[in-house]
């Protein structure tokens, strides 16, 4: 293992019933609230009226923003930063999933200069303070709910940056698996792809002697495994909801990666995809993972690989190299992701050989090489997105 320090300051309030502690957790931080969400879902499902309630309580002054995207645009952070300068913010909620959060963390950073946030996204400037918000989760997926990490479109410029601060950590998040069950089947994939996507960028590393590390990341790639199938059958059974709830985000609280650091090169290429197409951040990822890995593997890392084929996937890898193992259990995982309804090719979204230039560019944008495990370049991007076609 690498040194580390650990440090996650989110309380996080998990189960059944537990939005009941929001006047209690958010009345710490101030009366003049912000409530940032997406499109509506929180409004058809509940939600929102729970929320309104409970603020009510402690006669706070609750303002709005609605309306941020899935892949949240740098654009509606802008509005959200002139609220909370007119009328005095003191602190945000935000209700929904990692976008609506992620828009919150830069808001609530925003909000605290006269730095125009995209210059912090793209870390020409740094985040100096931000404003107390708390979250209420309504999806599973990003583990943005318990990390300090935002990911934002600037749809002006085709670009998508993730970008954190040690000043945008959620206060608290209220995770209720209940406020799940009205995710749709298709997003709900999305989601368990996400959540698995987290656990492999943080598996494929070079650090020796990560045991404890490794089955971690292994117990949470096969709980999702396990218990996909049953969920898809039933969405709104609170057991599965609240399994995959806590896998979300346990898969990104920075717990797993203690003492080394991951490879996430299959991030940065799915950013740019949906930077220039718009395609859901799970869908994309289911895409182009499996890719990634056959594009990066080689005899000297195919041990880990095959650990992944014998512990996750169950493969007999008894009489057969460690390459041809991790290329069973890499088809393996593309085979479980198809078998939930996942995508398996760019095909499938509409993108074809035409944009490949375009998004190869922006997977090079921050810094000419990245990932961890190979360094790949541009080059690389345009063969990966190309065997992703
Ligand atoms: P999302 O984009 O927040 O939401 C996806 C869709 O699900 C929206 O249309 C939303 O509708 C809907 N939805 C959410 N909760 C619902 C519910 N309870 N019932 C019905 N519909 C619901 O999804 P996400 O996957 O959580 O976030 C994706 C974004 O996070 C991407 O931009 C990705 O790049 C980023 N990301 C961030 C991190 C991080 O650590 N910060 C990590 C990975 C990815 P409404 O808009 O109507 O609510
Ligand atoms: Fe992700």
């Amino acid at each position: 293992m690498e040194n580390f320090t650990f440090y996650n300051p989110v309380k996080l309030i998990f189960g059944k019933g537990q939005l009941d502690k929001l006047p209690e957790e958010a009345s710490k931080y101030g009366k003049k609230i912000l409530l940032v969400y997406g499109g509506g879902s929180i409004k058809r499902n509940g939600v929102y009226d729970n929320i309104i309630s409970k603020l009510d309580e402690i006669e706070a002054e609750v303002h709005e923003l609605s309306g941020v995207e899935p892949n949240p645009r740098v654009s509606t952070v802008r509005k959200g930063i002139d609220i909370c300068k007119s009328e005095n913010i003191e602190f945000l909620i935000a209700a929904g999933g990692g976008s609506t959060i992620d828009a919150t963390k830069a808001i609530a950073a925003g909000a605290k200069t006269e730095t125009d946030i995209w210059d912090i996204v793209t870390k020409k400037e740094k985040a100096k303070d931000a404003l107390p918000f708390g979250t209420v989760l309504t999806i599973s997926a990003t583990g943005s709910e318990m990390n300090r990490g935002s990911v934002l479109t600037n749809w002006e410029t085709h670009e998508k940056h993730g970008w954190g601060s040690p000043y945008t950590y959620p206060k608290f998040s209220i995770l209720d698996p209940a406020h799940t069950f009205s995710v749709p089947r298709e997003q709900t994939v999305y989601g368990m792809v996400d959540i698995m996507s987290h656990v492999l960028e943080h598996y494929f590393h070079h650090t020796r002697n990560t045991p404890v590390q490794d089955r971690f990341c292994e117990s949470i790639l096969r709980t999702i495994i396990e218990t996909a199938p049953k969920l898809l059958d039933d969405l709104e059974n609170y057991e599965h909801r609240e399994t995959v709830m806590l896998s979300g985000t346990l898969a990104l609280n920075d717990m797993l990666n203690m003492g080394y650091r991951g490879d996430w090169g299959t991030h940065n290429l799915e950013h740019a995809v949906s930077a220039v197409h718009d395609i859901p951040h799970g869908g994309g990822l289911a895409i182009l993972f499996p890719n990634w890995m056959r594009y990066v593997l080689d005899k000297d890392n195919a041990y880990r690989f095959k650990q992944l084929a014998e512990r996750v996937f169950d493969i007999d890898t008894s009489g057969k190299s460690d390459y041809d193992a991790a290329v069973e259990g890499i088809e393996r995982l593309r085979d479980f992701w198809i078998s939930i309804g996942a995508p398996a090719t760019l095909g499938d979204y509409g993108i074809d050989e035409a944009s490949i230039e375009e998004m190869a560019d922006k997977t090079v944008i921050a810094r000419p090489e990245y990932g961890n495990l190979k360094k790949l370049t541009r080059d690389d991007s345009v063969n990966i997105l190309k065997s992703s076609l």
